[in-house]
C-alpha cells in the first residue's frame, strides 16, 4: 500500500509522514531529500546548474541509500548537509528538468518497490504515485510555514535570518508550483488538510484514522 503526501515547505508533510510511517510500521520515503542529495552532489561536483544533460548523468549514477531516514551518497552520511540553506537556494535549478526528474521519479519507485510505504513531496500524488491507495495535500499558512522553517535551522544548530528564510521559501514554492514539469498540484482526488491550527500529533491522528480502517 502506498500512502502519498503532498505539500509546500513547511506544512509539516515530512514529520508527519514520518510518524504516520513509523506507527503504521509502513516505509518512509522524503523524495525531497533525493533532490537535496542530488543538488549536493551537483555542488561538489561544481556542475553547471543550468545544464540539463550534465544533471541527468549525474542523477543516473548517484550512488544513493536512504536508511533509516539517513541519507548516504557513496556510503558517507549527507543527511544534516543536504538541509543547509546552500541546498536551499540552489535547489530550483536542478528540479525543474524534466530527464532529470523521469531519473528521480523511477530512483524513488525503485526505493519503496514491495513495500507497503509512506512517501511524501511535491509530485506524488499526480506523477510519482498517481494510483495511490490514499492521497493527501497538507498545507498551512506562509508565515506559519516560514516560522517552522526557522525553527527547524535554529534546532539544527544554524545562523538563520527569518525574513530571508521566509522570502526562500516563496520563492521555492513559486517555482515549486509553476514549474512545467512535477509541479505542486491539489487535484480532485486528493484530501486536503490545513494544518495551521494543528499540532503535529492531530494531523497524524487525522491522517491515521483515515488510513486505518483500510490498513
Ligand atoms: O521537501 P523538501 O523541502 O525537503 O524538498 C526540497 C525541494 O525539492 C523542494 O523545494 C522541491 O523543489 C523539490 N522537490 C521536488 N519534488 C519532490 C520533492 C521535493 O521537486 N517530489
Amino acid at each position: 500500500m502506498i500512502i502519498a503526501i503532498d505539500g509546500p515547505a513547511g506544512s509539516g508533510k515530512t514529520t508527519v509522514a514520518e510518524r504516520l510511517a513509523k506507527r503504521l510500521g509502513f516505509f518512509f520515503l522524503d523524495t525531497g531529500s533525493t533532490y537535496r542529495a542530488l543538488t549536493y552532489a551537483a555542488l561538489e561536483n561544481n556542475l553547471n546548474l543550468e545544464s540539463e544533460k550534465e544533471l541527468t548523468d549525474l542523477a543516473a549514477s548517484l550512488d544513493l541509500k536512504i536508511d533509516n531516514n539517513k541519507v548516504y551518497l557513496k556510503s558517507i552520511d549527507i543527511s544534516k548537509e543536504i538541509r543547509k540553506p546552500r541546498i536551499d537556494k540552489n535547489i530550483s535549478k536542478v528540479v525543474g528538468f524534466i530527464e532529470v526528474r523521469k531519473v528521480m521519479n523511477s530512483l524513488q519507485r525503485k526505493e519503496t518497490l514491495g513495500k507497503d510505504s509512506v512517501v511524501e513531496g511535491r509530485d506524488i500524488t499526480t506523477v510519482v504515485f498517481p494510483d495511490a491507495e490514499f492521497k493527501f495535500y497538507l498545507d498551512a499558512d506562509q508565515k506559519i510555514r516560514a516560522k517552522r522553517r526557522v525553527q527547524q535551522l535554529l534546532k539544527e544548530g544554524e545562523v538563520v535570518n527569518s525574513e530571508e528564510v521566509e522570502a526562500d521559501l516563496v520563492k521555492r514554492d513559486q517555482s515549486d508550483k509553476n514549474r512545467k514539469v512535477g509541479s505542486l498540484k491539489l487535484t480532485k482526488e486528493t484530501r486536503y488538510i490545513d494544518t495551521t491550527n494543528l499540532l503535529i500529533p492531530e494531523v497524524v491522528e487525522k491522517l491515521f484514522s483515515i488510513v486505518r480502517p483500510k490498513k
